[in-house]
């Protein structure tokens, strides 16, 4: 390919509307294009790069035995109804209405389709277990698209869904597949972690996701200082000290804390460190109204934690600021445990402080010198935060640590919960009916791409792991329009590269060289090669790699090896 005939759109300036690195760089290096918000064209450079992940994800679901199919972006809502998630899925859901006012939606995903492919394909446990797999545009109605394909609101997604006989066959294809992911994202070029996820209602160990590490990634990913324990921190378990409390030494106080709403300003207003602030917040309840959920004030409510509690109700929920006050006095700054009428449930960590400062339930006014037992008795308490680096892990082993990642795949064993709402059944050994079990398996295809630029890049631009580039072998004639010898030579290596099956792109745009080389860093070529006429004369090439700082002059004799031995990987 030439540039002049593979148009190359990069911009110099870093794009305002693009808040982190990825973003920025896929839109300087013109491989994406906003249309609106969370809609992207992809150019044919990106699309290049978009396709190679497409590549090694078929590759890897073909190798396990996965079946590719394609099934319809577009989806009646009776399939949706059937199995409640007309209901459950919410505004992230796109609903249309086709001519005859039916209802359809936009497929966020396709477990609806798959399950009523297959109860209508199933017969007998012979034909089990199945898995197939699609490569396929979603679309979801994000609240907040942003970081551009990174949490776009159409994306394309590999999504996989298994059906079994018996639990056995569900987890050994589960296994195949996290085997597989865990090559997909190796081969890739990655560095990630797959980390123990939430299964929501269904329990178990029955979910990983899959996540690149870099600091932009919006999840935060717990793992232990020792041993192999890592979980998403929405996951990882907290625990009681276990010793006991300090003594109770200061005396309960009233203090005025004017406007102060947040639990810094208190903590700053009553010169306290915020883990000495304890924070109360009120939850819908399962069976009551409300719930008073008692954290420190540096510790953060975990919702799933919290829904999957007794007395709180699931889906979580907030109770609303105007309720807050009539079942409290006051509003959500100023709430505390002492006198309250409602539940109180205390996280382990709140319950573990003494001499705390928290609301007196009364606007503009906080309890210093609080104990538990002493000023108000002990609630319940649980295991409802984040975990927070220094934790105690886990496994029993150190302490927890705390990195960001990108959830780039989830697999998840989902058991029977579509099959049974959907009927799908098979006629099991004894000719009985029974329901499949089945798991499901996403990859977000275009978030990668996103994913692998946050973790390789320069102040130049991108610098591909060469299973991604867009092109391998960047090839830049020095004046080659004023010096056809130069000119020739370039054409030469093109044809000789791209016949060994490297994919080449060759600059013939009569650039200046350092123009030219600004926009192969910035698409991120891992190998570039300069022709020119003192290097003829000297019988040598420059070559360069992109994460590398100098160039190599390399004989012309031994170009071929080079080349080899660098894209070789
Ligand atoms: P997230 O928590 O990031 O919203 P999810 O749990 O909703 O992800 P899944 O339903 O498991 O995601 O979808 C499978 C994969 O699709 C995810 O692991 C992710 O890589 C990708 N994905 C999900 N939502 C988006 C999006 N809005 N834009 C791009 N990729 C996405
Ligand atoms: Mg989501």
């Amino acid at each position: 390919m030439r540039t002049s005939q593979f148009p190359l759109s990069t911009l110099k300036e870093t794009p305002t509307e693009a808040e982190i690195i990825s973003h920025q760089l896929m839109l300087r290096a013109g491989m994406i294009r906003r249309l609106a918000s969370g809609l992207y064209t992809w150019t044919p450079l990106g699309l290049r790069v978009l396709r190679k992940v497409e590549r090694v994800v078929r590759d890897e679901m073909d190798g396990i035995g996965a079946l590719e199919l394609l099934m319809p972006a577009v989806q009646p809502a009776e399939l949706w109804q059937e199995s409640g998630r007309w209901q459950k899925y919410g505004p992230e859901l796109l609903r249309v209405k086709d001519r005859h006012h039916r209802e359809f939606c936009v497929g966020p995903t396709h477990e609806e389709v798959i399950t009523d492919y297959t109860r209508r394909e199933l017969k007998s446990y012979r034909q089990l277990p199945l898995c197939y797999y699609q490569v396929q545009t979603k679309f979801r109605d994000e609240i907040r698209p942003r970081f551009g394909v990174m949490r776009a609101r159409e994306f394309i997604m590999k999504d996989a869904y298994s059906f079994h006989a018996d639990v056995a066959s569900l987890k050994a294809t589960y296994q195949a597949m996290f085997d597989a992911y865990s090559r997909i994202f190796t081969r890739l070029g990655l560095k990630f972690r797959a980390v123990e996820a939430d299964t929501g209602s269904i329990g178990g160990n029955g979910s990983h996701e899959f996540h690149v590490l870099a600091d932009s990634g919006e999840d935060a990913i717990a793992y232990a200082t020792q041993g192999d324990y890592a979980a998403n921190v929405e996951m990882a378990p907290t625990f009681p000290a276990g010793t006991p409390r300090p003594a109770a030494t200061a005396l309960m106080t009233r203090v005025a804390t004017p406007h102060a709403k947040t639990i810094d300003e208190v903590a700053a207003q009553l010169n306290l460190p915020a883990h000495r602030v304890l924070k109360t917040l009120l939850v819908r309840g399962r069976a009551v109204p409300a719930v008073a959920v008692v954290l420190r004030g540096d510790h953060e409510l975990n919702d799933i934690k919290a829904a999957k509690h007794p007395l709180i109700a699931d889906p979580f929920e907030f109770v609303a600021p105007a309720e807050a006050i009539a079942l409290t006095g006051a509003n959500v700054g100023s709430i505390g445990p002492v006198g309250l009428s409602i539940p109180v449930i205390a996280d382990y960590a709140a319950a573990d402080c003494a001499n705390f400062a928290c609301g007196a339930n009364e606007d503009g006014w906080h309890l210093v010198g609080v104990n538990w037992e002493r000023d108000v008795p002990l609630p319940e308490t649980a295991d409802l935060r984040n975990a927070v680096e220094g934790d105690p892990a886990p496994n029993g082993m150190g302490t927890l640590a705390i990195v960001r990642g990108i959830e780039v795949g989830h697999v998840f064993q989902l058991g029977s919960t579509y099959s049974a709402a959907m009927k799908c059944e098979f006629l099991d050994e004894q000719g009985k009916p029974a329901t499949a079990i089945m798991g499901c398996y996403g990859i977000g295809v275009s978030r990668i791409v996103a994913a692998a630029i946050e973790q390789n890049h320069d102040t130049n631009g991108i610098v591909w792991p060469v299973p991604l580039a867009p092109f391998e072998l960047a090839i830049v004639p020095i004046n080659g329009h004023r010096a056809p010898a130069v000119q020739a030579e370039a054409e030469r290596l093109e044809a000789v590269f791209t016949g060994l099956g490297y994919s080449v792109l060759l600059e013939d745009r009569g650039l200046r060289p350092g123009v030219a080389f600004a926009d192969m860093e910035l698409i991120g070529i891992p190998l570039r090669i300069v022709v020119s006429e003192r290097g003829l004369a000297a019988g040598e090439y420059e070559t360069r790699l992109r994460w590398e700082r100098e160039n190599h002059a390399v004989a012309a004799a031994d170009l071929l090896a080079w080349v080899q031995g660098k894209l070789s990987g």
